[in-house]
């Protein structure tokens, strides 16, 4: 399914919340859906930005077939736009990719077979917005008996997330934190977030993962509001408290241990599987 409406001059792109009425040869605020003469273009369907087999645990999912290695495919271009995008050289821009670089949906799943491997992650950069090569892809991993991880800001409409997370094993939803403000700063909106968190924990296996910035959303009451909301779904879904380094556009000093021990312990009071992570 396109997702795509035609108003006079624009197409609308319906796939993720922004819903963008994209000029005739331009593209939206992801950087990878274009209006190519009222269809929608995909230039950069296939094309990937790395290709790398990682141990589940850097995904991170720690509780879907733990101990296992995982082909993990990357993309170009994000929905959001955070000024700490630790991915910040693919996911804001196309300027790196290289048409050459592309793989077909059947390459994919050949490589994870002939490596044995029992899993492919769509990540790195935010998978969503190359919808229709995931889903490819996701069908063919089906039919193969490999299964599907998807690593995600969550920011995508009610419909096309039904349809993707229907072919999802595993899922892990960036949830940035708790509030619309800090959503404001990175060019998104947490309620869809939020209900797309709530479809994927009834319909795959859900972790979530929350990127601790000092002074942006280390709070006692923003993660104490993150793990409600999680054990309102089920107390038993993973949380991974992440500790932030500055890159990018942020001069925002890098999260302490303590922070993240700090937050680890009340969230543990709410949550059943809390994990720390980045912090050393
Ligand atoms: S997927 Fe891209 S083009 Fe479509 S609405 Fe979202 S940001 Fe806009």
């Amino acid at each position: 399914m396109a997702y795509t409406n035609k108003q006079s001059t624009k197409l609308e792109c319906t796939l993720c919340p922004h819903n963008c009425k994209i000029a005739l040869g331009k593209s939206g605020i992801c950087f990878v859906r274009t209006n190519n003469k009222m269809h929608l273009g995909l230039p950069f369907k296939g094309i990937l930005s790395a290709v790398n087999i990682d141990p589940i645990e850097k995904k991170p999912l720690n509780r879907f077939l733990p101990g296992s290695k995982i082909l993990s495919i990357g993309f170009y271009g994000c929905n959001f736009h955070c000024q700490f995008c630790q991915n910040y050289t693919i996911s804001q821009g196309t300027e790196l990719s290289d048409k050459n670089n592309y793989f077909s949906p059947l390459e994919i799943i050949e490589m994870a077979k002939k490596k044995g491997l029992k899993s492919i992650a769509y990540t790195y950069s935010e998978p969503v917005i190359h919808f229709e090569y995931i889903m490819e892809c996701a069908q063919l991993a089906r039919k193969n008996g490999i299964n599907n991880v998807l690593i995600t800001n969550g920011f995508l409409n009610p419909e096309p997330a039904k349809e993707l997370l229907s072919l999802m094993d595993g899922v892990n939803v960036d949830l940035k934190a708790f509030t619309q403000s800090f959503y404001n700063k990175v060019g998104g909106k947490i309620e869809p977030v939020k209900d797309f968190i709530k479809l994927a924990a009834e319909l795959t296996h859900l972790e979530i993962t929350t990127l601790i910035i000092p002074g942006e959303n280390d709070s006692d009451k923003e993660i104490l509001d993150i793990a409600n909301f999680i054990a309102s779904l089920n107390p038993d879904i993973p949380l991974h408290i992440s500790a932030y380094y500055p890159v990018y556009k942020s001069a925002i000093p890098g999260t302490s241990k303590e922070t993240i021990l700090r937050l680890t312990k009340l969230a543990s009071e709410v949550l059943n599987y809390i994990y720390p992570g980045n912090i050393y």
